[in-house]
């Protein structure tokens, strides 16, 4: 009895202490109209389906996908039929897709430590992925310092990889990932685009010529307690993890908390929701160390925000369907971008402002830096449309992070180009 009840222990304490998902499925609702929009909307709001939104409605006839628990089934399948809300099952076994992930993930870990090596193709740690860094660095002195720009709300430092070939204060660019912590494809094809730089410095001349002229900044976990939390209680944890006195709610969307249309349309005042804005710009103390240091900084040109999923290439503005003066240009850097992207494996991109593209979301990383003056803002939707979302198989980790890698290389050339 003894000896079960250790054994149970052992198991509970280490696999079974992140959140299961048994039974629970992903729905793709279409959404042709106002009129469904506000259909969707009934359903979002309502609590006692504890739905898990991967995409929000609006009206531009995007598809929504859901997380609908097990015992929501029925229910939610009944709703839409009774408002004629047409939608199909993306994911029909949620749980099959953790545990494999789970298992890669075990397995890897145990080739990396018995070969001493970090594998590109596999998804990583937080520790891991700073262990990485560092390596690179030590790797590369005179290219790369790993800088600590603060500390993440549960204390973990928030490390940053300068690629740098010396001159004070050159113009510079900012690579971000992670700012949403279960997107993991985005953590993980910073790392990748880290070590991509390293090695083909000295090899590829783009990257040189590139260098010669700026800086380049990389952050590959922006939300790193977010991040130890999928690893740890559930893999689907988007927010940040600070505290919200007075709701049993944790975390803030740390891309809704920047000082841009702070807490206007897309984003919530509810603690609880998936797109809480938090209760004022900045927040975030991981969004704070960007802002400071950006601006401490005062000389970033470029600004791009890796997240997943949907295959998207958006730039300024998500909190206002108005056209950015420099809309042209961006749109079209990001087609050209979009294009080097398709050109390795045929992966399309829809390309155009976010408000129009997706959504309208205010408070965003890259409507903040193109309101400071950062002309070239950028962000990434990498790799699926929906068939695995957020639980993309590690196997497409390195064919989404080099084909990823032909349109940072495209905006970066062009950046190098048009300095200003
Ligand atoms: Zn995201």
């Amino acid at each position: 009895m003894r000896w079960i009840l250790f054994f149970v222990t052992l198991i509970g304490s280490s696999i079974c202490s992140r959140e299961k998902f048994f039974g629970d499925q992903v729905f793709r609702i279409n959404v042709r109209n106002g009129d469904e929009v506000s259909k969707l909307t009934q359903l979002v709001n309502s609590d006692n389906f504890k739905l898990n939104f991967w995409s929000s409605p609006s009206a531009l006839g995007r598809p929504v996908d859901v997380l609908v628990p097990s015992i929501s089934l029925q229910p939610v399948k009944s709703f839409l039929k009774s408002q004629g809300l047409e939608y199909s099952v993306t994911i029909d076994d949620l749980q099959a897709l953790l545990d494999n992930e789970d298992e890669e993930m075990q397995y890897n870990e145990g080739q990396e430590r018995s070969n001493n090596t970090f594998n590109y193709g596999a998804y990583h740690t937080l520790e891991a992925i700073y262990q990485e860094m560092d390596n690179i660095a030590t790797d590369f002195p005179d290219l790369v310092s790993r800088v600590k720009i603060g500390q993440s709300f549960e204390n973990r430092p928030m490390y940053v990889l300068k690629f740098s070939t010396g001159g004070e204060q050159r113009p510079a660019i900012w690579l971000n990932a992670g700012i949403h912590s279960r997107e993991w494809i985005s953590q993980a094809t910073a790392i990748w685009t880290a070590r991509k730089i390293v090695s083909d410095y000295g090899e590829e001349p783009a990257v040189a010529s590139i260098l010669e002229k700026v800086d380049i900044f990389l952050l590959p976990v922006a939300n790193p307690d977010g991040y130890v939390y999928t690893h740890t209680r559930n893999r689907l944890w988007r927010k940040t993890r600070s505290l919200n006195p007075g709701s049993r709610c944790v975390g803030t969307d740390p891309n809704r908390n920047w000082n841009a249309s702070f807490a206007g349309e897309g984003s919530s005042d509810n603690p609880c929701s998936e797109v809480y804005h938090g209760p004022h710009a900045h927040s975030e103390v991981e969004v704070k160390s960007v802002v400071d240091f950006i601006q401490k900084h005062g000389n970033f040109k470029c600004f791009i925000d890796l997240h997943s999923y949907s295959q998207l290439l958006m730039y300024p503005y998500g909190y206002t369907v108005k056209k950015a003066p420099d809309a042209e240009e961006l749109d079209d850097v990001a087609r050209h971008a979009a294009a080097a992207l398709a050109s390795l494996l045929g992966t399309k991109y829809q390309v155009g402002p976010t408000c129009t593209t997706v959504y309208p979301a205010s408070g965003s990383s890259i409507d903040w830096a193109y309101d400071n003056g950062i002309k070239y803002a950028f962000t990434f939707e990498l790799r699926d449309t929906g068939h695995y979302g957020f639980l993309l198989p590690a196997n497409q980790i390195i064919p989404t992070a080099e084909e990823t890698w032909l349109g940072l290389k495209t905006i970066m050339e062009h950046v190098r180009d048009n300095l200003y």
